[in-house]
């Protein structure tokens, strides 16, 4: 599709960098990418040099209308929700191979948007993208109801409907994943859709929409308006021709995506929000690994993954040999260019993001936590902060309550395994855990008394397509991954009728 990306070489003239086209910057609306109505713009910034990538087509409320509109006629009218499943689960794949064929571009377009690391986004991110689009692709003619026996004089039997046109407004940490997490089931399902990516990194969206038509996705079943929160968003959400949003992002944003339904056609809603999680690491826990996965759950994708742990408990008995090793490690962790292969820290999203950041960490210093590494602006231009490490973390401290969003880890000491476990779930938030042990009983025991959508017993961040994963308290309500992501984007019909001249009566 853009089989001309340029390469350029790096400083040092050994490594190369892939610098993508950017093709795509205008609304995607009906099959065709088109200028906002107002015409006015937005500008997205490469975060690692400050520098402005592109002008986005900024879309309002006229812009969605449209949008709607397109899918709503896609809905009503088209051959998306009425094809066979697998003709469905068929485009889909096509669009999944496209994915796979384009993936150094996409990769190339998260990291120039967004900062995320190259080399991860090549061997991890954008491959999971595909795996999950084909997961939903081979679940579209698996779509199925129940037969009923209702009593002698009646039987029924429910159909499982796409739910209409449903509104997906997505974060900047996973553009493209995020953006596949939620079309994936809304496709399989039938539904037509209104994608509204984030502001900070709109480019992977944009070139995805671009996929999708070549894969041969209807006009109008899969529209993109590009734009502000506030105004795109809040436009998405409230929208009375919108059956149902789906919403990743902020805890804040999301209660003001509940009250945009209650106050408009009081569409379904599921919100996949923030996370404070824990990672505990028990006294039989092999030290070296143990810091591995504090340091990945931590620190990975620069903090900007909504199930990072970072809360770190570490059991009294290894707690100074655990810290020592952390740090050790935490001094190898490479910050740098994220299309340079050796790094695995790339910028925060925006300054925004960045200077939060750092006031956390000015509290964290402020508030009397000890700060055993980082903790500062890295380099001289982009938004890069050090990884960051503190112990002695008051429990009820701001860096222990609040999420931060960045790569900032609070170390705390626990003794027993009832104190942990209640220190742990005393969070408003329940999106993840981990346990680090070898103790079946203690990893059994705790998995199951911490309040949180998954856990990873000896291992961090391990998604599958296949895995669901829910939400507990105000991290919301839905689930993603699995066949159970395809109720968000489905209503139960039941249909009932008299049972005449059975051969039973
Ligand atoms: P955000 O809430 O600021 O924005 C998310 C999306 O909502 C963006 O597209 C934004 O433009 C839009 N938006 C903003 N204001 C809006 C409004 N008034 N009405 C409608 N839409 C509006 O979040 P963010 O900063 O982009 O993402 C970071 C947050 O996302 C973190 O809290 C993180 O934990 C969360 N997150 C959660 C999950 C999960 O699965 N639970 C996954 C990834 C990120």
């Amino acid at each position: 599709v853009n089989g001309d990306t340029k390469r350029e070489s790096m400083a040092d003239g050994s490594k190369k960098k892939k610098i993508p086209n950017i093709n795509f910057t205008n609304l995607f609306i009906n099959g065709d990418f088109v200028h906002s109505i107002s015409g006015k713009t937005f500008e997205t910034i490469d975060p690692s040099t400050e520098e402005v990538i592109a002008k986005i087509a900024q879309g309002n409320k006229e812009d969605v209308d449209l949008a709607v509109k397109a899918a709503r006629q896609a809905f009503d009218h088209g051959s998306w929700p009425r094809m066979p499943g697998y003709m469905r689960g068929k485009i889909m794949n096509k669009f999944a191979d496209l994915i796979d064929e384009n993936l150094e571009e996409l990769a190339a377009l998260e990291t120039l948007d967004a900062g995320k690391v190259f080399s991860f986004e090549t061997a991890v991110d954008i491959p999971s993208i595909s795996k999950e689009l084909r997961y939903f692709a081979g679940a579209a003619d698996k779509i199925h109801g129940e037969t009923l026996k209702l009593s002698s004089e009646f039987q029924g039997y429910t159909l499982l409907e796409p739910i209409g046109v449903v509104g997906l407004i997505i974060p900047w940490n996973f553009p493209s994943a995020m953006f596949i997490l939620k079309c994936g089931p809304a496709l399989a399902a039938g539904c037509t859709m209104v994608v509204k990516p984030a502001e900070q990194a709109p480019l992977p969206a944009l070139y995805l929409a671009h996929l999708a038509k070549l894969a041969g996705i209807p006009d109008g079943v899969l529209n993109v308006v590009t734009g502000l929160g506030h105004i795109a968003g809040a436009a998405v959400a409230s929208h009375m021709d919108i059956d149902s949003v789906s919403f990743t992002g902020s805890t804040e944003v999301g209660r003001l995506i509940m009250q945009a339904s209650a106050t408009s056609n009081l569409k379904t809603v599921s919100l996949e929000l923030g996370g404070k999680s824990p990672l505990l690491i028990f006294v039989d826990a092999d030290i070296d690994q143990a810091a591995d996965l504090a340091l990945f759950g931590s620190l990975a994708n620069k903090g900007e993954i909504c199930v990072c742990s970072s809360r770190v408990f570490v059991q009294e008995g290894i707690y100074d040999e655990l810290v020592k090793k952390l740090v050790e490690k935490a001094k190898t962790w490479v910050v740098g260019d994220p299309f340079d292969p050796s790094t695995r820290q790339g910028p925060q999203v925006d300054k925004k993001q960045y200077e939060r950041v750092l006031s956390y960490i000015d509290h964290g210093k402020r508030e009397g936590a000890t700060l055993l590494i980082g903790g500062k602006p890295w380099g001289d231009k982009g938004y890069y902060i050090e990884p960051t490490i503190f112990e002695n973390v008051a429990d009820d401290s701001l860096i222990a309550t609040d999420e931060i969003f960045g790569p900032v880890m609070a170390l705390m000491k626990f003794k027993t395994v009832e104190e942990v476990i209640k220190r742990a779930n005393a969070t408003s938030y329940g999106l993840a855990a981990g346990i680090v042990t070898n103790d079946l009983n203690i990893a059994n025991r705790v998995s199951r008394s911490i309040r949180a959508g998954i856990i990873w017993i000896n291992c961090y961040h391990n998604f599958d397509s296949g895995c669901p994963i829910g939400r507990y308290k105000m991290s919301g309500f839905g689930k993603d991954h699995g066949m159970e992501a395809l109720q968000k984007y489905q209503k139960t019909k039941a249909v009932v009728t008299p049972i005449y001249n059975s051969p039973w009566l």
